[in-house]
């Protein structure tokens, strides 16, 4: 059969039911499975045996649904966290602990560099931040000895900034260590960090993927195309047997393919225990059927709401990848030929008091943290989420004190644009 396309993908992938089968993924509501021995038990504590024993490190529910984002990023093995936040997390102490260091893009989601800078840090991990534009002197500065990975986001939240995605690939394979991107904002739909050279790919699943913010989680996926074997000495975790599984070693017994997801699964979801619960997992894979349909609608609406922004004489700037004229339009259109995603930023005439007077007339956009959603939701960072930071550390983080954070839902366009413009019309009488 030929290669099944994306949209097929989103709806029929991962969960593949036998004759008499459910049609739907079936919830597996259960903390532990049954077993007839004791030695048949063992098996699985030994890595010997694939099974299920305990949902704090695997569910069936779970595993359906990580097989279908694995079939939509392309790669060999994927699981899933309760949130993006552990994704991210898996995803770096899975291959760095104590005394190693981290290159990683400035422009990322807000969360991610309080963990990589402030709580990754307390556990003797150092990050460099480099800017997504640097030069190639500057990013090969970067790099040190201890380095084990590249961090970077496909398009930055909130920053909208698009990653060179194969710049910074061919800078980690040049000193032996994997590119792991954050692909939330793009989707599978719209990238595939794997084909320009990324190594693993996160997801925070609570964006578009579940679409409907219902249900918060995260994924980890591996290309499987990493030699951690070729780079043995920086990776002693995955290439030398690990004794708390009578001395296994994970990419003898599990292959490239399969290595650094077994081995995130029985030693981070055993220590850590951060699993998505399975109800979620289901609610998840909803979302995931028409994820396809979605991110198609999320982004021509963005680009009517760009287009519409960037001609009216109220708003100072747009931020859109996707516009005509946006400072990483190209690389959208490398990246990102059929979209980028949903969001847009921008700031109107006035600045910070301007912003905030603009959102409170709006009637659709709602104000919340959230963004990727079906509902159009709007945030002004500097008095939210970046509430600590002064004007001058919001402009260096790219998220000066009059920026708008607004990501268009799957409403009409129109009714999304009228809404603008009668929020813009109050804000001119103030
Ligand atoms: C929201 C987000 C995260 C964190 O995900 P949670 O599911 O909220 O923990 C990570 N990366 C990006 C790009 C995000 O937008």
């Amino acid at each position: 059969m030929k290669k099944q396309r994306i949209e097929t993908t989103c709806v029929q992938g991962g969960y593949r039911p036998g004759n008499g089968e459910p049609r739907q993924i079936p919830v597996y509501q259960s903390t532990t499975f049954k077993y007839s021995t004791s030695e048949d038990m063992g098996k699985l504590f030994d890595l010997e045996a694939s099974g299920y024993f305990y949902t704090r490190l695997q569910n069936p529910t779970n595993d359906y649904v990580a097989q279908k984002i694995c079939e939509l990023e392309g790669g060999t093995a994927a699981m899933l966290t309760s949130s993006g936040q552990a994704a991210s997390f898996y995803s770096i102490f899975n291959i760095a602990s104590c005394g190693d260091h981290i290159v990683s893009s400035s422009t990322i989601y807000g969360g991610t560099f309080n963990l990589f800078s402030v709580t990754m840090k307390r556990m003797g991990i150092e990050f460099t931040f480099v800017s997504p534009d640097c030069s190639d002197e500057e990013l090969e500065a970067a790099f040190k000895p201890n380095t084990k990975a590249v961090f970077g986001e496909t398009i930055a939240n909130p920053a909208l900034t698009v990653l060179d995605i194969e710049r910074f690939a061919n800078a980690a394979h040049k000193h032996g260590v994997p590119l792991i991107i954050d692909n939330t904002f793009a989707t599978p739909v719209n990238c595939r960090p794997f084909e320009w050279g990324a190594d693993i790919v996160t997801h925070s699943t609570t964006k578009y993927m579940d679409g409907h913010g219902a249900a918060v989680g995260g994924c980890i996926v591996d290309s499987g195309k990493f030699d951690w074997t070729a780079h043995a000495d920086k990776f002693p975790g995955l290439c030398t047997p690990d004794e708390s599984y009578h001395g296994v070693t994970y990419v003898e017994r599990f292959g490239l393919e399969g290595a650094f997801i077994t081995k995130a699964t029985a030693q981070l979801m055993r220590d850590f225990g951060s699993i998505q619960s399975p109800q979620n997992a289901f609610l998840l894979n909803m979302g995931l059927e028409s994820l396809h349909v979605r991110m198609k609608r999320h982004c021509e609406n963005a680009q009517a709401v760009a287009e519409f922004l960037v001609n009216d004489p109220r708003v100072a700037w747009v931020t859109y990848p996707s516009l005509k004229g946006d400072k990483y339009y190209d690389l959208a259109q490398k990246y990102l030929p059929n979209g980028s995603c949903g969001v847009v930023s921008f700031g109107v005439k006035g600045g910070r008091k301007a912003a905030e007077a603009f959102m409170k007339k709006l009637k659709i956009a709602a104000i919340e943290t959230h963004v990727a959603d079906a509902r159009t939701c709007c945030l002004h960072p500097a008095s939210a989420t970046h509430r600590q930071m002064t004007d001058s550390e919001l402009i260096a983080a790219g998220v000066g004190p009059d920026l708008i954070r607004f990501s268009c839902g799957i409403e009409n366009s129109e009714d999304l644009i009228e809404d603008i413009k009668q929020a813009l019309d109050k804000i001119e009488v103030i």
